[in-house]
C-alpha cells in the first residue's frame, strides 16, 4: 500500500481504467491497514477532505461524495410512489443511508456491508457521512451482500446496491445471479438502483449488464452523475423496476424548492434527475441497441 502515496501524492491506478490515473495531495494519513476482505487507506488531502481508499481505489472524498450518494439514493426513491423498506447493499461509509433516511415514507433501512471495519473508520473519520448509523429506521448486518439477498422474499420496495468495483469483494455484485437474487428480494412494484460503473471506461459491462437486466425487468434505464473523484469525473446507475409504467426519466415525487433545501440536497433535484437520463451519443448508441 506505501507504493500508493510517493513524494506526498495519492495515486488512484487501476486495470479497471488502464493508461490514465487520479491524484490527490496527501496532508496526512489517518488509517492504513489490511482487514478481513480489503486494504483500507483513509487520508487528510489537501483539497478534497478526507478521502477513503479500499484496495487501491477512491471510494469517497468529503468534497465531492454528495453526488453520487444523493443519485444513487433520491433516483430510485423519488420513482417509488410510497418507498417504505429500504435496503442497501455495501455503503459502508453511511452516505447513501445518510440520504435514504431523509424520506418521510421510509419507515425502515436495512443495510448489508461485508467489512466492519469500513463502517467504523467511516464513524471515526467521515463523520458528515456516517451519520446516517444514528438514525432508528436502521438494522444493520455485516456480511455478503449476496448471500444476504439470498435470504430475502418480497420483502423491500427499494434495494441500493452502492458497492465498490467488479474486482475483490463485489465483483459477485455485477453479476445476472446476482440481480434475479434482487428481483425476488423486491416487493411487487420494486425498484432497484445500483452502481454502474462509468460510460466513458465500461460501455461494454454497462451494456452486457443492461442486456440481462431487460431479460428480467421490463423496465431497465442507466444514469449518470458528474463527480471529480471518481475514474473520469463521472459515475452510473442502473435502474431496474418490477412495475411495466414505471417512467425513471420522470420522477413521481418532484420536490419542491423548499424540500430540496430541507432536504440539504446539494446535487439532486428534479430537474437534474431528469437528465441523467440523457445520455451523450457514443453511449445512447451502444445502449439503445441492447
Ligand atoms: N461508491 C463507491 C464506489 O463506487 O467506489 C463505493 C462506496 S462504498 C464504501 C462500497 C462498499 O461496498 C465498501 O464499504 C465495501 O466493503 C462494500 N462491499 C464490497 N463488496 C461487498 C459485498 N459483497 N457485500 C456487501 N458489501 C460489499
Amino acid at each position: 500500500m506505501d507504493s500508493l502515496i510517493q513524494e506526498g501524492w495519492f495515486r488512484e491506478t487501476c486495470s479497471l481504467w488502464p493508461g490514465q490515473a487520479m491524484s490527490l495531495q496527501v496532508e496526512e494519513i489517518l488509517y492504513q491497514k489490511k482487514s478481513a476482505f480489503q486494504d483500507i487507506l483513509l487520508f487528510k488531502s489537501k483539497t478534497y477532505g478526507n478521502v477513503l481508499v479500499l484496495d487501491g481505489v477512491i471510494q469517497c472524498t468529503e468534497r465531492d461524495e454528495f453526488s453520487y450518494q444523493e443519485m444513487i439514493a433520491h433516483l430510485p426513491l423519488c420513482c417509488h410512489p410510497n418507498p417504505r423498506k429500504v435496503l442497501i447493499i455495501g455503503g459502508g461509509d453511511g452516505g447513501v443511508l445518510r440520504e435514504v433516511v431523509k424520506h418521510q415514507s421510509v419507515e425502515s433501512v436495512v443495510q448489508c456491508e461485508i467489512d466492519e471495519e469500513v463502517i467504523s473508520v467511516s464513524k471515526k473519520f467521515l463523520p458528515s457521512m456516517a451519520v446516517g448509523y444514528s438514525s432508528p429506521k436502521l438494522t444493520l448486518h455485516v456480511g455478503d451482500g449476496f448471500e444476504f439477498m439470498k435470504q430475502n422474499q418480497e420483502a423491500f420496495d427499494v434495494i441500493i446496491t452502492d458497492s465498490s468495483d467488479p474486482v475483490g469483494p463485489a465483483e459477485s455484485l455485477f453479476k445476472e445471479s446476482y440481480y434475479q437474487l434482487m428481483k425476488a428480494a423486491l416487493r411487487e412494484n420494486g425498484i432497484l438502483c445500483c452502481q454502474g460503473e462509468c460510460q466513458w471506461l465500461h460501455l461494454q459491462l454497462i451494456k452486457e449488464m443492461r442486456r440481462f437486466c431487460k431479460s428480467l425487468f421490463p423496465v431497465v434505464e442507466y444514469a449518470y452523475c458528474t463527480i471529480p473523484t471518481y475514474p473520469s469525473g463521472q459515475i452510473g446507475f442502473m435502474l431496474c423496476s418490477k412495475t411495466p409504467t414505471t417512467n425513471f426519466h420522470e420522477p413521481v415525487q418532484e420536490l419542491s424548492q423548499e424540500q430540496v433545501d430541507k432536504m440539504k440536497l446539494k446535487y439532486y433535484n428534479s430537474n437534474i434527475h431528469r437528465a441523467a437520463f440523457v445520455l451523450p451519443e457514443f453511449a445512447r448508441k451502444v445502449l439503445s441497441d441492447v
